[in-house]
């Protein structure tokens, strides 16, 4: 029998992800001390509250790092500037860069907004070997996305993130087999996977500090520190991991709720949240290459009645309005009860690739439906340069006035 393939295994992480992106939206933030995270009052006052989502490499030398409170980052880096986060904006470019992976592999599979795992075993013959595909990705993410991406090559998934963090920031590095152990020895055993704070420190009070020495222990001390999964554990800090890169499944609809602090029983009110689900769903949609013809309109009374109701459209559509006004038509279905509606929600399914040719416009007449599909890739181009406040429907201007 054949002997088991060697994998080749990409990993890439993207640096200091929401605040490489505020650089980038922002040329006076570049080489600067930049916070994403935080909360800001109406006159753009940042809040002791909070956290820190994401800080560049310069607010890093300072030991900001994420998750910190926002006032201890700002002690630890008081020339700090602060941004906050704009979570559509980065959904984005995630989707584009893991867009820009695909084209080398169908096998991928994103692990968090920023990170992701390729296997290109059987990709080499077509792209070249994994250390080239993996500088061609990295050299497209730079020229057409303008972000830093570091990338770890090896022979399975857990090394190759052992190299990419080894890489990092900018980072390429490549980890052969035959330096993993002299690698591997050297690093804390927080480094393997399903090691926590409670498991590395039960190690550490045993005398473990790095995996070199994890490696040499008897497997009875092992097993009686890291419990049954020891033996997965140990087969880790050898550097053998065969768990497989697993597409995500595909997406079957997109939508977005919402849970009030209060109950609601004012319709304008209302329809102001479900034109802002509606334009996320819709920008969500877009960007992902899809359009769907069920609108799913769900409403949940106080206390715990769930009511849900679809309309399925003749055609697929991707149109903010097209999902607003069938949202809108389904709310004004449904009679408000007291004492009124905790959550509201809108999702868009039956979705398909969103393909639809030009000609079809010719010998239909969808005036209407042109008109709003060039006025929506209009407002996309704004949101994507200025950020997704900079554009609001009237119906959200008009609101906001009358509240004011
Ligand atoms: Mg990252």
């Amino acid at each position: 029998m054949d002997k088991i393939r060697k994998r080749s295994i990409i990993h890439l992480d993207l640096d200091a992800f929401f605040a490489s992106v505020e650089q980038r939206a922002n040329p006076k933030y570049a080489g600067k001390p930049l916070i994403v995270g935080g909360i800001f009052n109406k006159n753009g006052e940042l809040s002791r509250r909070g956290v820190v989502c994401s800080a560049s490499y310069e607010a890093r030398k300072c030991g900001v790092h994420s998750a910190m409170p926002i006032w201890e980052a700002r002690q630890k880096c008081p020339k700090a500037i602060f941004t906050p986060a704009r979570m559509d904006l980065y959904r984005t470019v995630s989707q584009q860069f893991f867009h820009i992976c695909s084209s080398y592999t169908p096998f991928l599979e994103p692990v968090s907004i920023d990170e992701v795992f390729l296997d290109v075993t059987s990709c080499t013959a077509l792209f070249g070997t994994a250390e080239e595909i993996a500088l061609k990705i990295k050299t497209k993410v730079k020229e057409e996305l303008h972000l830093p991406v570091s990338a770890g090559i090896a022979s399975n998934k857990f090394l190759a993130k052992i190299a990419t963090n080894l890489g990092k920031p900018d980072g390429f590095f490549v980890l052969p087999d035959e330096r993993v152990a002299e690698i591997l020895a050297d690093l804390p055993v927080a480094k393997l996977w399903g090691i926590g704070d409670k498991t590395e420190q039960k190690l550490n009070r045993a005398g473990i500090f790095k995996i070199g020495q994890l490696v040499s222990m008897p497997d009875m001390i092992l097993q009686s520190i890291l419990g049954e999964n020891g033996p997965k554990i140990k087969l880790l800090a050898q550097g053998i991991d065969d768990s497989q890169v697993v597409c995500p499944e595909e997406v079957k609809s997109i939508s977005r709720e919402t849970t009030f602090s209060e109950n609601i029983t004012d319709l304008e009110q209302l329809y102001k949240v479900l034109l802002i689900q509606s334009q996320k769903i819709g920008y969500t949609t877009r960007k992902q290459g899809y359009a769907g013809k069920t609108v799913t309109l769900k409403v949940r009374f106080a206390p715990f009645i769930t009511v849900q109701k679809s309309i399925t459209l003749p055609r697929a559509t991707n149109l903010d309005n097209t999902i607003y006004q069938t949202a809108k038509e389904l709310m004004n279905s449904i009679s408000i009860r007291q004492p009124g509606i905790r959550l509201l929600g809108v999702k868009l399914s039956s979705l398909q690739q969103d393909i639809q040719p030009r000609q079809l416009s010719l010998i239909d007449n969808r005036d209407g439906e042109e008109k709003w599909k060039k006025l929506t890739s209009s407002v996309d181009k704004i949101q994507e340069k200025y950020g997704s406040s900079a554009i609001k429907r009237a119906a959200l201007l008009r609101k906001e006035k009358k509240t004011e």
